[in-house]
């Protein structure tokens, strides 16, 4: 097998798909999700034969997925086969294991064969900077390395890509990044930051952040630092999600993932995704996390792929209340935005829900003291209108860069309810 006539092809395809009338798109899409109801999902033992429509199949979760993960793997593949190559390599044979960085004990495991890497990597070429790719490009990616994907491009001709260990810490391998001179960044938004911060000595082309919600705190932070609109590339353990294209559209990827949308209340919805371009670990129908507010209008790249406005942040970490009238959910975003909105000198900021009753508010000390007590009180205030009966506890402190955890502003430390 030709590996990189994978990754080639896939993003020709890639970018032909781009090319279509929506009308047109649709067609190949239910083409392709048809066969792949018919000859890639039977052979997961989970399902054994192909239904008459992709609805006649349950929705799966991640805490189904684990549990029986075996069964949604064509190899058979165990959890505790795939987690001692997680340990070791990475490597199960000719598969490649992978986990998404999640709190522990809920990290989702993936595997990945070689063909579906190129494929992969052609994609996310195709989208994320089809312009830079024939002229010869220098890639760095800073994301967790337990992420067995971002092996395959090491080296081909065309690009050369570095990779830096995001838990390692930048301090470990600035030196090196500087060197390498990157024309395209891939990092976490609180890396980029960091960055800037920092006055790193970087000139790219273009920056993507990824792995993280990007909160609209950064943005501009980032952009002027770099003085470059700042890119998103939207990944999960279940794949490829959505990338930003070159007039700012946030764009599911719907070339290789078919999107139902369930409501999650406030004009949001939450996605259960069909990856119909997978054919080894086999993921259908599957419930994500996410919170999405999708476009009405379509982009102005022409781009028949839907665009989604925001991704405001996990279903898990909502703030739930109880109350006389029922259970009371607060979104990220709402939080979010009412913090923000209090003053604008505030430009970072920890929410987090401790307690059924109880929020800890934290705000650096270099904030001026008026801004802390308006924003104090807009959280208050908003948990008032809300009818939700909650502490809300401020705390001065300085917010540290934690280079290994997943940065959420708004982060709910409750079980989950279900
Ligand atoms: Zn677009």
């Amino acid at each position: 097998m030709n590996r990189l006539a994978e990754a080639v092809r896939s993003f020709a395809l890639t970018r032909w798909v781009a090319r279509k009338s929506r009308a047109d798109f649709e067609r190949w899409q239910a083409g392709a999700l048809r066969r792949f109801l018919d000859r890639d999902l039977p052979r997961a033992p989970f399902y054994g034969k192909a239904p008459a429509c992709l609805t006649d199949l349950t929705v799966t979760d991640k805490a189904l997925l684990m549990a029986r993960f075996d069964e949604f793997n064509i190899h058979g593949l165990t959890a505790a086969q795939a987690w001692a190559a997680l340990a070791h390599d990475g490597r199960a044979g000719a598969l490649t294991v992978g986990a998404s960085t999640g709190t522990s004990g809920n990290r989702g495991l993936f595997v990945i064969s070689e063909p579906e890497k190129y494929r992969w990597l052609g994609t996310i070429l195709a989208k994320a900077a089809p312009d830079l790719v024939w002229r010869g490009m220098r890639v760095a990616v800073i994301l967790p390395q337990n992420t067995g994907l971002y092996d395959s491009a090491r080296k081909s001709r065309l690009i050369k890509l570095a990779f830096f260990d995001l838990t390692a810490g930048p301090e470990s391998w600035r030196g090196e990044l500087e060197a390498f001179d990157p024309t395209v960044i891939i990092a976490p938004p609180k890396m980029l930051r960091h960055f800037a911060a920092e006055d790193f000595r970087l000139r790219p082309k273009r920056v993507f952040s990824a792995a993280e919600t990007l909160d609209p705190v950064d943005r501009p932070v980032i952009e002027a630092f770099f003085r470059l609109p700042l890119d998103q590339i939207y990944m999960a353990t279940e794949g490829l999600f959505a990338v930003t294209c070159r007039q700012g559209g946030l764009h599911l990827a719907e070339d290789s993932v078919f999107f139902e949308f369930e409501p999650a209340g406030e004009g949001l919805v939450t996605p259960l995704m069909t990856a119909f371009r997978r054919r080894t670990q086999i993921m259908a129908r599957y419930r994500m996390n996410d919170l999405l507010r999708l476009s009405k209008e379509p982009c102005r790249c022409g781009s028949p792929l839907r665009c989604v406005d925001e991704i405001v942040g996990r279903m898990d970490d909502a703030f739930r209340f109880t109350s006389l009238d029922g259970p009371i959910l607060v979104t990220p975003d709402v939080l979010r935005n009412a913090v923000l909105k209090a003053d604008r000198r505030i430009d970072d900021f920890r929410l987090v829900q401790t307690g059924p009753e109880s929020i800890e508010f934290g705000l650096p000390p270099t904030l001026p003291d008026d801004a802390a007590v308006a924003a104090h009180q807009a959280v208050r205030a908003l948990l008032e209108m809300r009818k939700a009966a909650a502490t809300v506890t401020l705390v001065r402190a300085p917010l540290p860069l934690e280079p290994g955890r997943k940065l959420r502003r708004v982060e709910c430390r409750l079980e989950p309810a279900r």
